[in-house]
């Protein structure tokens, strides 16, 4: 089922972008929880991680590594926390794997 991010992805709606490339798209979260709060999702549509396959291992690698990247551009690489949230029990509002790169303040652990 499409969802709002497809729509982004698409450019149907606006989105303020920081990285692009062919498999992936990164975009700042309209309600940021932290000064730097970047959403990372895979073009492919994969619901969540629960969803995806070993067929997208390459694809899931891709996003690890573009994650620190981003959060190196945007000046929180030493300093960021990555997030998935799988399910709607765990707070997934968008079913379209998306990583929360979380920067520029102080984080309690564990997290709530
Ligand atoms: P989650 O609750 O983990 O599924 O995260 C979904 C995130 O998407 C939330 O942090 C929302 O603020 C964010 N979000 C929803 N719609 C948009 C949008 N149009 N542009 C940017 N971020 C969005």
């Amino acid at each position: 089922m499409a969802t709002i991010f497809d729509k982004i992805i698409a450019r149907e709606i606006p989105a303020d972008i920081v990285h692009e490339d062919d498999l992936c798209l990164a975009f700042r979260d309209i309600n940021p929880q932290a000064p730097v709060h970047v959403l990372l999702i895979p073009k492919k549509p994969i619901v969540n991680l629960a969803d995806a396959a070993p067929a997208d291992q390459a694809l899931l690698g891709h996003l690890m590594l573009v994650a620190p990247a981003i959060a190196e551009k945007l000046g929180v690489g030493g300093a960021f926390r990555l997030n998935v949230n799988n399910g709607a029990a765990v707070g997934q509002s968008v079913f379209h794997l998306h990583l929360h790169i979380l920067g520029g303040r102080s984080f309690a652990w564990p997290p709530g």
